[in-house]
């Protein structure tokens, strides 16, 4: 079994209080390496070194030009070592190689892209209305940053949160999900080959509780990004607001995925399949509620049943298993639960249900694509993130019912519509509460798209040339062209 260490200014080192804790691979079942527990001397070791290389190391030195180059370097790291930083990434999630390789190919965009941004944070020159007076403005870096992933696609994470900290000038320290901690360990060592100062990335792993804990709370923290669920988010964001750090929050959500009689039905049902049974619904904008038109609903179930039932369940790593297992045994309780849940509140089951099983299952924890109709969207089922292959399927009338119940959550994080019909494809776009709005296509995100969720789903947006605001602080300078003392110094200016 490898054993990591944590990284924290440019170095690995062991956590100062000699624990460790075993990461399980969810298709085998079984402990595959050991990471180490940070506590808080070795957050408060991170934070310093983060502090130091900010304020006082070469990184704000550097012309920004040459930082940005930095950054480029670490896309080009990461795209040479795509496939093995996808397979660490699929023993610990247990998500489909095939979509964790497709992220990690992505994943070198944001440091371009945010890389091309470093040296184009422009402040202004206001035509000032005070005739004595010069005047600017400039962005400035928030300060030290830290970074809290979920367990779903931790890299993926690490470039949405530390691209846009690093080009802005900040520090960061990552506390990565303690389920899925050694890619963000292994990437840790791309940023140094890079050039990129000891110091200004940092890893400290362990439970959130403790390690988590200890790092937001930190005085030394100006800002918090985190993904993962709303109810530690707000938590997080509750204890920030104690000493006025920034958050940015991506949360969970209750997608629904809209289908209008006028759709192409072929493309819908794979839409709808894609949105709920990849990643075994194990993403936040899983569309779980399946809103369809009650004139094409049995039609478009019967097609959406056979594609479901065609879905291989199986070992992440080969190439044509669709559905993987659960990630933590913890998640794949919650499912079978909420499935118990939709059966008391009178959903009708006619997909799944249960746990998989059969040749090559035993290891891990596998649950079938489950579809219940007869949902109304005042159930749990239809209300509450079960982030598992869950789907509720619940009818509508017209367009002003589907936008009703489309936006009766207290999520926002996606919707998905499906329509030939472009004026109600942008009526809806309009009218639905979500941070992304799909029209015919589903699951889509781009470096240079903002994503986050309106309402309970977030705070804040990740990617897209704003997401850099993120992490800066507008500052103002006055500079007095007067050559003397004004005539009266006790009114303001
Ligand atoms: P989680 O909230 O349990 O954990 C997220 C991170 O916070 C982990 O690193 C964890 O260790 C840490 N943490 C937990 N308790 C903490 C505390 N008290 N103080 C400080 N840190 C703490 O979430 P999860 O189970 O890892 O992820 C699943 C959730 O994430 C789902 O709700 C999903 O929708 C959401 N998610 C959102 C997005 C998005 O971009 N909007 C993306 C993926 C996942």
């Amino acid at each position: 079994m490898r054993t990591y260490q944590l990284f924290i200014d440019g170095a690995y080192a062991d956590p100062a209080g000699g624990e460790f804790f075993d990461t399980v691979d969810p298709y085998r079942g079984e402990a595959w390496a050991r990471i180490p527990k940070a506590g808080r001397e070795d957050v408060d070791r991170a934070v310093a070194a983060a502090k130091r290389a900010m304020y006082e190391g070469p990184w704000a030195a550097m012309n920004a030009t040459a930082r940005g180059k930095v950054m480029r370097r670490i896309g080009d790291l990461v795209a040479q070592n795509a496939g093995r930083l996808a397979e660490i990434e699929v023993r610990d999630n247990g998500k489909l190689l095939a979509e964790m390789l497709g992220q990690l190919r992505y994943h070198p965009e944001w440091w371009y892209y945010f890389g091309g941004l470093v040296d184009k944070i422009e402040g202004g020159v206001p035509p000032i209305d005070k005739p004595e007076m010069f005047a600017f403005t400039t962005h400035e870096p928030v300060g030290v940053v830290a970074a809290l992933t979920a367990w779903n696609s931790p890299l993926l994470f690490i470039a949405w949160k530390c691209a846009p900290a690093l080009a802005a000038g900040c520090a960061v320290v990552v506390k990565p999900s303690e389920f899925t901690s050694a890619s963000t360990l292994e990437f840790a060592a791309l940023t140094k080959e890079a050039g990129l100062p000891d110091g200004m990335f940092n890893v400290v792993t362990g439970f959130g509780p403790d390690t988590g804990q200890a790092l937001v709370t930190h005085p030394d923290v100006a800002k918090i990004t985190f993904t993962g669920s709303d109810a530690t988010g707000a938590r997080i964001y509750e204890q920030a607001a104690k000493d006025l750090k920034r958050v940015s929050l991506e949360l969970g959500g209750k997608s629904p995925n809209i289908v209008f009689a006028d759709a192409d039905m072929k493309m819908a049902a794979a839409g709808v399949v894609s949105g709920i049974f990849a990643a075994t619904g194990q993403t936040c904008i899983a569309g779980s509620r399946l809103l369809v038109q009650r004139s094409v609903k049995d039609a478009f179930l019967d097609r959406l049943l056979t594609l479901a039932k065609s879905a291989k369940i199986g070992d992440p790593m080969q190439a044509d298993t669709n559905i993987g297992p659960v990630a933590t045994p913890a998640q794949y309780r919650k499912i079978l639960d909420y499935i118990d849940v939709a059966k008391a509140e009178g959903a009708r089951l006619v997909l799944g249900g249960k746990p998989a099983s059969g040749p090559g299952l035993a290891g891990g924890r596998f649950v079938e694509p489950t579809i219940f109709t007869d949902v109304t969207n005042g159930m749990r089922i239809a209300q509450e993130e079960v982030f598992g292959p869950v789907l509720s399927v619940i009818e509508f009338e017209d367009e002003a019912e589907a936008v009703r119940i489309g936006n009766d959550v207290i999520y926002g994080l996606a919707a998905g519509v499906w329509t030939k019909d472009i004026g109600r494809a942008i009526r809806m776009s309009k009218a639905l509460r979500a941070g992304s709005v799909y029209v015919n296509t589903y699951r889509a995100v781009s470096f240079m798209m903002p994503f986050g969720g309106m309402k309970r789903s977030g705070l804040g947006r990740e990617s897209g040339i704003d997401a850099i605001h993120e992490f800066l602080e507008p500052k103002s300078v006055w500079i007095s062209l007067a050559e003397d003392a004004p005539e009266n110094p006790f009114i303001m200016r």
